[in-house]
């Protein structure tokens, strides 16, 4: 017997339409390409949303097309995640930082049939142009005064004059919540990119489930600021968070340093932000050059990579600002685990309520996680025992866009399929989940791994460490043995020898790194994170050579 509750379909274009009827008068803040502050309110989005639906309707875009964009968080790529998603097709949010002949290759692969961009990534638009296929028409994201002359790109559209020349009225259309919505392509550190394509009811779910307290804990007394970026996992979904709970939204647009957010967080009062490691420690050090704080930001939250546990520290005890540690990845809509507490933990010490927090957390309802064995059989949740950590659930990816048959999935032996997220971890008896490293990463020391995370976390813990990444680097005895890259602090004093000397009494004796290599600075991806691979490339035989000699 089937249940009496109405079958209402989990759309997008829902989360705008109830910003719009509850949070009417509740802003949006952004920092344009063109400099300035603009603030509008849900109400304008709304409109501007329709008016854009419109606007590509008479374009010919169908259900399904793929619409690109190369944009920062700003209030018009907030309108095509609601004006595209809501009117059917499919939001291909384009990471601007990959090099551009991925640019090409996805928007050849995604079949994109328009793209959108910042006046910014118009020398990206100019490069890639010619190759991208299926692209009628570029979009420049601006207004018909600060459109580029001469700009030498066939088929170049003025967004506001679409938005001008279009009527608002526009009723969001209803289909099937299985629909696709949204596009977001891996950053292929091996490979091309991949695409995980999300759907209406996938989108929904997650938002439900990363705005509850134990998982982001978003409100509408919230002013949120995402500097991670809309062009990377939907900007761990605040977007669609803050329509659902109807919290003010800040967009940083493209000034991500330490200056420019805390002008941006104190002007408009922001009480949660959200961005990887990287982009904290600018902020961090131009609060501490400046002898600034906070006087309304009371979370962030930080992933993507692993938080240290001195950002952590700093984070609460100098500024008074509560640290979320979540991990996730772009196959998982991105959000898996949350590092909030459980009762018990409230009446522990700080040192180990910090312990707790520096894991990367619980699985949020709607994701199972367990941990395998070579072998794929499940292991014990103890603080010992690290395996392969696999996921499903109705935001993980089943397959990736046009993979031609080859699904990602592995069955266990009940026949249930798990996604292999390609991170090794642990998990302890409450469920809290760490990550030791991605399974690339690891380094293998005479048969048994030692995870580079820990490593890297004490080295950073150093007053005279800007920097520290542990790579896998060749050994003639124990084929590899950890190597530590270190960028110092500026003016900062410091040795080989005292920087190892730190170690002591912190790890087993065999974990040390054999040597450590002072750099000037640690390439990084287009996610803001270490790219490893290219640190093994530079320094992976280093310690073969150090022996030779
Ligand atoms: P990519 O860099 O492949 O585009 P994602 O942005 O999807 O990928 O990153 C996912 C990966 O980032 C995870 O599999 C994990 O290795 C790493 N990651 C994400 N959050 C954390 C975290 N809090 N701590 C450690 N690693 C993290």
């Amino acid at each position: 017997m089937n249940g009496l509750m109405m079958q209402k379909q989990l759309l997008i274009s829902s989360l705008i339409v109830h910003a719009d009827r509850h949070h009417g008068d509740t802003e949006i803040v952004s920092r344009r390409v063109e400099g300035d502050i603009h603030r509008y309110t849900f109400r304008d989005c709304h409109r501007r949303a329709r008016q854009m639906a419109n606007a590509l309707t008479r374009l010919g875009v169908n259900p399904a097309d793929r619409i690109g964009t190369l944009a920062w968080n700003g209030y018009r790529h907030l309108e095509l995640y609601y004006g595209v998603s809501g009117m059917g097709a499919i939001l291909h949010t384009i990471n601007p930082r990959l090099h551009e002949d991925q640019v090409a290759y996805i928007a050849n692969h995604a079949e994109d049939q328009y793209i959108f961009f910042d006046l910014t990534f118009l020398p990206l638009i100019k490069a890639v142009a010619g190759r991208c296929k299926t692209v009628k028409a570029f979009i420049a994201m601006t207004d018909h005064a600060h459109m580029p002359k001469d700009a030498g790109i066939d088929n170049l559209l003025c967004y506001e004059d679409l938005i001008e020349a279009s009527s608002p009225d526009y009723a969001w259309p209803r289909f099937d919540e299985n629909a696709a919505s949204t596009l977001c392509y891996t950053s292929g550190t091996t490979g091309n990119p991949k695409g995980a394509l999300y759907s209406h009811r996938s989108s929904m779910l997650h938002t439900y489930a990363a705005a509850l307290p134990d998982s982001l804990n978003c409100s509408a007394r919230d002013v949120i600021l995402p500097v991670v970026p809309m062009f990377h996992v939907n900007a761990w979904g605040l977007p669609y968070i803050a329509c659902m709970v109807g919290a003010k939204l800040v967009l940083p647009g493209p000034a991500l340093d330490g200056k420019s957010l805390y002008e941006l967080l104190e002007a408009e009062q922001v009480t949660v932000s959200a961005g990887v490691p990287t982009v904290w420690q600018g902020l961090l050090g131009h609060l501490e050059e400046t002898g600034q704080a906070f006087s309304s930001m009371r979370r962030t939250i930080i992933g993507g990579a692993a938080c240290t546990p001195v950002m952590l520290r700093k984070f609460q005890e100098t500024y008074s600002v509560a640290v979320l540690h979540v991990w996730g990845m772009t196959e998982m809509s991105p959000i898996g685990t949350v590092g909030t507490m459980k009762a018990r933990h409230v009446e522990m010490s700080m040192e180990e309520r910090y312990a707790v927090q520096s894991k990367q957390g619980r699985a949020v309802f709607g994701v199972d996680m367990r941990i395998v064995g070579a072998d794929g059989v499940e292991l014990p949740w103890d603080v010992a025992t690290s395996g392969d950590l696999q996921v499903r659930g109705p935001w993980v990816v089943r397959d990736y866009f046009r993979s031609e048959g080859n699904s990602p999935l592995q069955l266990d032996d009940d026949g249930q399929e798990w996604f292999p997220t390609g991170d090794v971890a642990t998990i302890d008896a409450d469920g809290f989940m760490q990550i030791t490293d991605r399974s690339k990463d690891v380094i293998k020391s005479g048969g048994e791994w030692i995870g580079s995370i820990d490593l890297e976390n004490i080295a950073m813990a150093h007053p005279a460490v800007s920097q520290a990444a542990c790579i896998a680097a060749k050994h003639a005895k124990w084929d590899e043995r950890p190597l530590l890259i270190v960028v110092k602090k500026p003016q900062a004093d410091l040795t080989r020898e005292e920087l190892l000397a730190f170690y002591e009494g912190k790890i087993a004796k065999w974990w040390t790194p054999d040597d450590v290599v002072f750099v000037d600075a640690i390439p990084l991806g287009a996610t803001g994170k270490i790219q490893k691979n290219r640190l093994r490339e530079q320094f992976g035989d280093h310690l073969m050579t150090r022996v030779a000699n």
